[in-house]
């Protein structure tokens, strides 16, 4: 009797753990259907590669040529801008301007703003030809323009009016600065460069982003609710969401979380509106609000800090050892002449172009991580993924380690595509099937 009741409970015990079993394999469902349904696990790189093929090679060759060929602009741009200073120098036309600002005021800080004004026309006009070139027939060549030449001409006008402001905002109290300092000039000069960038940072989205394209309040509430859900949650005190006209310039999608305090706003261009599905704007959004959140804005500003004061100090020493040899021949009369900026111009872009990986590794850096905070905030891997085979149009998609180290300002779209799948990877749930079969339309 004993050994039956034993095997009784045997029995039964036995029949509970088949039972529990057969009830708790569907219930291990912590795996999604599709996940179980595949015999592999997922292959990163094979998803990587499949988004890549979206891209027509046609398609693909013209966005590998036209960024590449930015490379040589780089270079171009800053030959130009030494040949047109040195003209102003060797000429004397720098000198000459200096000479009529001081006939017509003896107010120092008017005559940097009478000679700024000479300079910035005159260097402007000189290097128009170029800019027409690259910014307007070039960017037509490669369907990446929406503009005739009259609007964008118009912009080109009103960027140089802002620049003309601006310009004289930084000149005066830099030139100030370099007559009371003397020798130390760059340690203070650099400091009130630091704050003229916070500055500008500062009004840009307010007060220059709408003289060049047209802000109203986005009324779709399709597409707000979900944006404003998400800065809510992200701890964007946003209460509005923006979107401007950037289809007047061209086919590009972008977006910005910018300002601070009662400045800020979320604003996110008409070609992201018309050109992506939700998922697509969702996950372009939380990467916006990744620089917020991160504080982007204050750490870019730190780092661009320390480049400068290390350019200054390299201006510092350009201009004097170059003055000390040809200052009289160009009629400069010194490092406090206002005389001097042309050639503080071709020190400057040098330095600037021998800092061209830093600052793209500055700015690259802060990018990726806002990749990365957009991914978790949106959870749209494959969303994500579409939008950077949209931005493959102008900057090419699969470039080797020195070239992206160097020249991008943003990560790669093979990069940014590695990172989405390799989320997507951890958090199988978010596979977004529609996304996958996408086909992207390509302007050209
Ligand atoms: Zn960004």
């Amino acid at each position: 009797m004993v050994r039956a009741s034993w095997l009784i409970l045997l029995a039964i015990l036995l029949f509970e753990v088949v039972a529990s079993a057969q009830t708790s394999a569907p219930g291990a469902a912590s795996v999604p259907p599709n996940q179980t349904a595949a015999p592999h696990p997922f292959d990163i790189r094979a998803a990587v590669d499949a988004y890549l093929a979206k891209m027509p090679p046609a398609r693909r060759a013209a966005s590998d040529a036209y960024f590449e060929g930015g490379y040589w602009l780089q270079l171009w741009d800053f030959l130009c801008t030494v040949f047109v200073m040195w003209l102003l120098l060797r000429f004397h036309w720098s000198a000459r301007m200096r000479n009529l600002a001081e006939r017509l005021t003896h107010f120092h800080p008017l005559q940097t703003v009478l000679y700024w004004i000479q300079f910035f026309v005159v260097a402007s006009v000189l290097t128009f030809p170029l800019g027409i070139y690259e910014g307007y027939f070039r960017e037509h060549k490669y369907g990446l323009l929406n503009q005739t030449f009259g609007p964008w001409l118009r912009d080109q006008v009103v960027a140089l009016i802002v620049g003309l402001v601006l310009g004289a905002i930084l000149m005066v109290p830099l030139f100030g600065v370099v007559r009371k300092l003397g020798k130390n000039w760059w340690v203070w000069g650099s400091v009130l460069m630091i704050v003229f960038a916070a500055f500008v940072s500062l009004i840009a989205p307010v007060y220059i982003a709408p003289l060049f394209n047209k802000y109203r309040k986005l009324e779709d509430a399709r597409v707000r609710d979900p944006i404003l859900s998400m800065a809510r949650a992200n701890g964007i005190p946003a209460t509005d969401v923006y979107e401007f006209d950037a289809s007047r310039q061209s086919n590009r999608v972008s977006a910005n979380v910018s300002g601070f305090a009662n400045t800020l706003r979320i604003s996110l261009n008409d070609n992201l509106l018309n050109r992506c599905t939700l998922p697509e704007i969702e996950t372009t959004m939380g990467h916006e609000m990744g620089h917020y959140v991160l504080n982007h804005e204050y750490k870019g500003i730190v780092m661009f800090g320390v480049v400068i004061v290390i350019g200054f100090a390299f201006l510092n020493w350009g201009i004097n050892s170059s003055l000390a040899r040809s200052g009289e021949k160009w009629e400069v009369r010194g490092i406090t002449d206002v005389a001097v900026l042309p050639l503080a111009v071709i020190v400057f872009s040098l330095f600037f172009l021998l800092m061209t990986p830093v600052m793209n590794t500055i700015s690259r850096t802060m990018e990726y991580e806002a990749d990365m905070y957009g991914l978790n905030a949106a959870q749209q891997p494959d969303g994500e993924a579409n939008v950077d085979m949209l931005l493959g149009e102008y900057r090419k998609l699969d470039p080797g380690p020195v070239e992206e180290f160097i020249f991008y300002d943003h990560p790669s779209g093979r990069t940014r595509i590695t990172a989405a799948m390799r989320w997507k990877a951890e958090h199988p749930e978010s596979a977004n099937p529609d996304e996958v079969a996408r086909p992207l339309s390509y302007t050209k």
